[in-house]
This record gives structure tokens, sequence and C-alpha cells, in this order.
């Protein structure tokens, strides 16, 4: 029999397992193929029943090392361009070990003061980044899937109250339908919260002009003046097609005059705000009402790492604080619990990762890394442009380039653009992802992580092609 307590022995053996193998892995994640072929067999080494006599410490862990460092989808790496996935920067990772090490719940102030002055340290540092109002409150979440969720819950708060509910204690029942109106480009994303929230995923009404799903301002005018009391607004920072962005500033114009609410889901597009080549795209985030982004994507903390902002504090502790358990401290505690401004309870120091690299690397760190993506973004669409059999299907505004493979003699270009797509991914060399934009299948490539270089778009352009030319030839 295996106890954690009799083989106390073996920490620092399993510990130095993982260390070891830790360089050599992410040293290789420079050259290796996205995915390793065949690497089925090995995950199926994952299964089995339960062990009866665990393997103890040291094998246990030596055998998830094992098969992980070959069997998982190498996307910490500089190839990986498909949704948007981050790396870690070296100081995010190390930041992130030290949460397990300490094992901290920062869900409350007495659980964790280190952990939750952690918190309130790096979300001040985070508006300051973005350039929000330091005033706004906030808290770290799982996502920007669980952000949206948070952020829209303080929402529904507000939205509920100007009709008279108390919608924490008393639900939504008797209450209209919430409007809530975006472009287009609304994420998935912000349909799953609302229909966790249940307020209905398919309520959103999307007023756009083209069909690439930019906003049409004066139909979304014309809605708000109509609707049946305050509505909710979504901005989108950073379309996931092409990386174009909602007018963040009209849409905050018309929020004010109609008493609406704005929210702006900036996932990734939020760190537009980081350098000055590109703040202009997210000018009038701090007229928001609410204001979202993801660490595990730009910022490249490792997963789970998202935050929320919302302009008026109060509403995250009324949206989810408060909840009478008398072993927990109360609504008039003098210190902050991130408990009762989230949807996790207990939860992760996930700060620690965060200020690790804003530490690390600071403001001009961060800035650097957001301008060689933007740099590298628009050599890739560059060499789009120049290729004869690639077509450039938007403008490069920032960290994706959308675009398809063409030639003259194929007519079916989303059926041939399709199997490109499915066949990068069995190919393995390098990872994009394929969408449909305008009616046109495309590939979507999001450069993201800090490990990306030149010749790592290249490659991109070089494999495309070579399978294009493959699988029309
Ligand atoms: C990725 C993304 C999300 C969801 O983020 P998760 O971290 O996967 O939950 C939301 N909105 C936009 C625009 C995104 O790109």
């Amino acid at each position: 029999m295996s106890l954690p307590l009799d083989d106390i022995h073996a920490t620092g053996k399993a510990l130095e397992l993982v260390t070891e193998a830790a360089v050599p892995y992410l040293d290789s994640l420079s050259t290796r193929p996205v995915s390793d072929p065949d690497t089925a067999a090995l995950i199926g080494e994952l299964g089995g029943p339960l062990p009866e006599r665990g393997d103890g410490t040291v094998d246990g862990v030596a055998r998830l090392l094992r098969i992980g460092t070959s069997a998982a989808t190498h996307s910490a790496g500089p190839r990986f361009f498909h949704f948007v996935v981050g790396g870690s920067t070296p100081a995010a990772l190390a930041g992130d070990w030290i949460a397990s090490l300490l094992d901290q719940n920062p869900g409350n102030w007495a659980a964790s003061p280190f952990g939750t002055q952690a918190e309130t340290v790096v979300l001040g540092w985070l508006k300051d980044l973005f350039g929000l109002p330091a005033s706004y409150g906030g808290v770290l979440t799982t996502s920007a899937t669980s952000a949206n969720f948070t952020a829209l819950s303080a929402a529904r708060f507000w939205w509920a109250e100007r009709h008279g509910v108390d919608v924490t204690t008393d639900g939504l029942a008797g209450l209209p339908p919430m409007p809530v109106f975006s472009s287009g480009y609304v994420h998935v994303s912000t349909r799953k919260a609302l229909q966790m929230l249940g307020l209905g995923r398919d309520t959103v009404r999307r007023f756009a002009r083209d069909d690439a799903g930019r906003i049409d301002l004066h139909a979304l005018d014309r809605a708000l003046a109509e609707a049946d009391g305050p509505a909710v607004i979504v901005a989108n920072a950073g379309d996931v097609n092409t990386g174009d962005f909602d007018p963040i500033d009209e849409m905050a114009e018309l929020a004010e005059r109609h008493g609406a609410w704005l929210h702006v889901d900036g996932a990734f597009g939020l760190f537009a705000a980081v350098s000055p080549r590109t703040r202009h795209l997210v000018s009038g985030i701090e007229r928001a009402d609410s204001v979202i982004s993801d660490g595990h994507k730009w910022l490249n903390v490792p997963y789970e790492s998202g935050f929320a902002f919302v302009r008026d504090p109060a509403l995250l502790g009324r949206a989810f604080g408060a909840w009478d358990a008398p072993y927990l401290p109360g609504e008039g505690d003098e210190h902050v619990n991130y408990q009762f401004l989230g949807p996790d309870s207990s939860r992760r120091a996930r700060a620690l990762p965060i200020w690790a690299t804003l530490r690390a690397y600071g403001r001009e760190g961060h800035r650097a890394m957001v301008e060689r993506h933007l740099d590298l973004a628009a050599h890739l669409g560059r060499l789009v442009e120049e290729a004869p059999d690639l077509e450039l299907l938007a403008p490069v505004q920032l960290c994706v380039v959308c675009f398809r493979y063409r030639r003259p003699d194929v007519t079916d270009l989303d059926a041939l653009n399709a199997r490109l797509g499915a066949e990068l991914l069995v190919d393995g060399r390098v990872f994009a992802g394929t969408t449909v934009y305008r009616g046109m299948t495309a590939l979507r490539p999001a450069i993201v992580n800090w490990r990306t270089t030149e010749a790592d778009v290249e490659l991109l352009v070089s494999i495309v092609r070579e399978i294009g030319a493959r699988l029309s030839g």
C-alpha cells in the first residue's frame, strides 16, 4: 500500500523528476511538431482500472510525466496558431508552480491574506496595464467565459434592480426578458454566459450591417429607443475571425444616451490597449460598465486565468455575495473576500502566475511582447498577399490573420479549405483552424505566444501552400 504520509521522503524526488523533465521539454517546443504522430496508444496508457495498490509517489509521477511530455498537444510552443492560445512566460509558469506549492485558498481573507492581497495587487496592475480606472471592482476567474458570466451577472443584477427586483434573492420570475444587443461579432461564450444566467442564449439581438458582422449603429440606436426598460450592450473587442473591433466609443455614447449597460468582451483584444500602436482600437473602454479579458491568452499565463472588471464595485458583491453562513465572513467584513465577488468559492491563487509575469517583465516587457505579435501578424499578412495561391480575406489589425487557399482551377474553395484545415491538424507540424468568414471557409491563425518567431509564421505559410497544392493537385 502507498500512503502519502509513508511516502513523504519521496516528495523531493517527485518534484525533481518534474524539474528535470521541464527544461528539455520546454526547449524542445521550438523545434518539435505541435502534436507527435501516433499519440493514441500513449494516451490509452492513461486508462485501465483504478489501481488497488498505488504506484507510489515517484512511480505515479514518473508515469504521468512520461505519457504527458509525449502525448500532450504541444500548444505551449510557438506554432500552435489554432483558436487563440497563449503560452506561459517562464515567470508565469514558475508562478503557477508556486501557486500549487503553497496551495492557498484566497476565497476569503481569513484563509489566505497573502493570496487575497496578491489578487488585489494584480487586479490593480491589470487595470493600470489596460488603462482602466483604478476605481473599477474586479475579480480573477478561470477564463473569459467565466469572466463574461461574472460581468453579465453584475449586469443582470443592475438590470433587475431597475425593474424593482433583487435577482440575487428572488430570481428572475416575473421579469421580462433582458434585452441584450450586440454586433455580429458576439462570441459564443457571451451566449453561453447568458444561457447559464437563465437569460437564454438566443435572446441576443445582433445588429450587423454587412456579412462580416460589423455593427449597425443606427439599428442599435433604434432598438435601444424601443426597448422595454434598460438594455445591455455587448461590445466585442477582438472578433475571433479577423481581430476586428466594435466601435466601443460610439457604443458607449449610445449606452450613455439610452441608460444602457455597456459590457466589453476583450478576451484577447483588450491587449490592444497595451501598445500605443493599437490603443485606439479599444478607445472608450474606460466608459464601459464591465470589461473582461483572459490571462491564458495574450498575457501568456498558464490555464486557467481570466479577469472581470466592473465599474460599480458593489455590484459584484450584490451578484455573488452574502450567503448568511455562520462560519463564513459577513458583509461588513473589513477585508475583501473574493469568494463573494465571483462564481468560485474555494479557489486557486490565480494571482500568483500573473503577479510573477508582471513583476518579471513589467509594462514594457508585455508591451514588447504584444508589439512583436503585431509585427508577426503583419508579416504573415504580407506573405499571404504575396503568395499567388493565398488570399487575405480581411485587413490585419491585431494578432489574427484571416485567409484562404485559392487556385483558379479549383471551383469549390470552401471544400478545399475545409480539407486543408483538417489536414493541417493531422500533419501536426503547425496548427491552425478554419472558420466561416463572410460565407467563405478560411483559416484564421492567431499569434499570441511569446515564443513565436518569423520562422514559425513562414513555416505556417509554406506548409499551408504545400498541403493546398497536394489537395488540389
Ligand atoms: C477565447 C474567447 C472567449 C472565451 O475565452 P475562454 O478563456 O476560452 O473562456 C471569449 N471571447 C472571445 C472574444 C474570445 O476570443
